[in-house]
């Protein structure tokens, strides 16, 4: 069976919808996701527009606020300080990577947490150690509201999750330590990845390298979702070599149309969440 991201995201975005109008016509504004740009990462410009489309054609709005290449930390910072501080900026997100010179923790330190949309600010990241996911990022939630919504159990399931990353696996382990999964989370210097793999009915690979999860890897019952996005010949693919494992395995996520698609729509969701919490409501 093949989990359908576009399908989900499209669920998503339905509800979004309803709920955006709901604040207009409720507030007289639209929530509003404000995305801070810096440099000339042509991917970042890309899916920082075309969340901006989305954004707009679900009835909200946004801004980029693309700053310069080389700006100091201290122009970034104080851009984050003024967009926290404005009450019709409902939501902030910084686009990574950032170039070099500047540090990333330091400045997402300056998101305010409330208006955090993608789990950057590291105090939403140690709030969801204790449970609390009201702003966790994006891409785990992505993974885990997609099983959620094919009625997938977790609770006692073998996982195992290919990165350990703050934006992907470490999180992730968390969302699904708070559903009662046993988790596993491996990464470069772990040894017989396929041991763990063999044993594992729910699998997270987010590598980057293309075809890494293989079908010799994994058992005919596992769940794989693929969260990997490599350009290979000019065509998008994931982690996982799906044309043999989806005759193999019970559940697969494609690539693209998985968990890349939920991704964006449950930052605009978040932005909206926010903007109804910062009303004293709830979404
Ligand atoms: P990253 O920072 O390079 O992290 C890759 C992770 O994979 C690291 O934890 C690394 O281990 C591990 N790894 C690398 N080689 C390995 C190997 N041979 N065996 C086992 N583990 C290995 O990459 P990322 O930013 O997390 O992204 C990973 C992939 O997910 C990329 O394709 C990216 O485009 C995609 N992605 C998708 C979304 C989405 O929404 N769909 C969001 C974010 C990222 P070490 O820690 O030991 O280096």
């Amino acid at each position: 069976m093949i989990l359908d991201g576009k399908l989900v995201a499209k669920k998503i975005e339905a509800g979004i919808r309803e709920r955006a109008k709901e604040f207009y016509d409720n507030f007289g504004m639209k929530a509003s996701l404000h995305t801070i740009l810096v440099g000339n990462d042509e991917a970042s410009k890309i899916y920082a527009r075309s969340k901006l489309n989305s954004l707009k054609n679900l009835g909200m709005d946004g801004e980029i606020h693309h700053m310069d290449e080389n700006s100091k930390e201290e122009d970034v910072i104080n851009k984050l300080k003024e967009l926290s501080s404005k009450k019709d900026v409902h939501g902030i997100m910084v686009e990574m990577p950032l170039p070099k010179h500047l540090k990333k923790e330091k400045i997402l330190l300056n998101i305010d947490p409330e208006k955090d949309v993608d789990g950057q600010n590291p105090s939403n990241l140690g709030l969801l150690m204790l449970g609390i996911e009201d702003h966790a990022p994006s891409t785990p939630r992505a993974v885990i509201r997609i099983l959620e919504e094919y009625n997938v159990p977790i609770a006692s399931k073998k996982v195992c999750i290919i990165n350990r990353t703050p934006v992907v696996g470490k999180p992730l382990a968390m969302l699904f330590l708070n559903r009662d999964a046993t988790v596993t989370i491996c990464h470069s210097k772990t040894l017989n990845i396929e041991k763990i793999t063999l044993e594992s009915d729910i699998i997270v690979v987010a590598v980057g390298r293309p075809n890494f999860l293989k079908e010799e890897m994994v058992k005919a019952e596992s769940i794989v979702l693929d969260v990997g996005i490599n350009s290979v010949n000019g065509k998008i693919v994931g982690d996982a070599d799906f044309n043999s494992l989806v005759n193999k395995v019970a559940m697969i996520t494609p690539v693209p149309g998985g968990v890349g698609s939920v991704t964006t729509s449950l930052i605009i969701e978040q932005t909206l969440k926010n903007a109804f919490r910062q009303m004293g409501k709830i979404y």
